[in-house]
């Protein structure tokens, strides 16, 4: 049984060389969660808007030209300015790929931390789990014989947190930081500070968003409520080091058996 053992990553650097941006016109951009957090494109290799600065910051040293896209944003109707949550990479092929090897390993982003395993709704309880694209982790297959087991989901997150240690950590940490963005959001709304654009075609207000002023979530957020920048700091430098991830597994693995 594949889930028993330890993912092993073979360095083939498959996942930071297939990061296409494709079209889908069925689905982006569109709301998904929430009638007003638009999705601007697919969910390629998204970044936090503080890894997005720290990536366009480690690209201006190197001399590296990056693309970046807005990947999830709330339109404020009283500023006319378009919040952007996350962003999205826009390469192909990673540029801070070097000979096979990221050349930002200890700065990378949470998203490239925690691949390959796949596994969604971890926080929620609604664990789904799915093959990742890794040519050298487990199939669709070897996932639906880990189903077999039928244990328990604490007991199968504890399983998965053996086999991909502080990989699975940063999956955690992902999803916990992912919740976290939308309760910044809707702290602006419940405070008044800011109003979404709701119930508009995902086009129209893509294209006004992209006319109107671009702020990143967290410099918005700390200049609208200065007396919570700290706290934010200190969510932000703890995702770094995995912090609520980590404590999340080892709360829920407690009673694991
Ligand atoms: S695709 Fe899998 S084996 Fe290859 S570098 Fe990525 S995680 Fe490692
Ligand atoms: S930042 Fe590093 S780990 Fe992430 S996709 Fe680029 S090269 Fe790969």
């Amino acid at each position: 049984m594949k889930l028993d053992e330890k993912f092993k990553c073979q360095k083939c650097a498959h996942c930071c060389s297939t990061l296409q941006l494709e079209e889908d016109a069925g689905l982006f951009p569109g709301y998904f969660n929430s009638a007003y957090i638009l999705h601007c494109c697919k969910p390629s290799l998204t970044l936090f808007d503080w890894e997005a600065k720290e990536m366009a910051e480690e690209a201006e040293k190197e001399g590296i030209k990056l693309k970046m896209t807005p990947y999830k944003l709330v339109y404020d109707t009283n500023s006319k300015t378009a919040i952007i949550l996350q962003y999205a990479l826009a390469h192909n092929v990673c540029p801070f790929l070097k000979f096979n090897a990221c050349s930002i390993y200890a700065k990378r982003p949470l998203i490239c931390r925690l691949f390959p395993p796949n596994a969604r709704g971890i926080t929620s309880g609604t664990i789904t789990l799915n093959c990742s694209s890794c040519p050298y982790d487990m199939k669709h297959n070897d996932w639906e014989e880990s189903a077999k087991l039928n244990l328990e989901p604490k007991a199968m997150i504890k399983k998965i947190h053996e086999r991909y240690g502080e990989i699975f950590e940063a999956e955690v940490e992902y999803e916990i930081m992912s919740k976290q963005i939308t309760d910044w959001i809707n702290m602006l709304i419940l405070k008044g500070v800011i109003s979404p654009a709701k119930g508009f075609e995902p086009k129209v207000l893509l294209k006004m968003a992209s006319e109107s002023q671009i702020v990143p979530l967290s410099m918005f957020f700390k200049a609208m409520i200065p007396q919570k920048a700290d706290e934010m700091d200190k969510l932000i430098e703890d995702a770094r080091q995995l912090v609520h991830g980590k404590k999340f597994l080892e709360e829920a693995e407690k009673q694991a058996f």
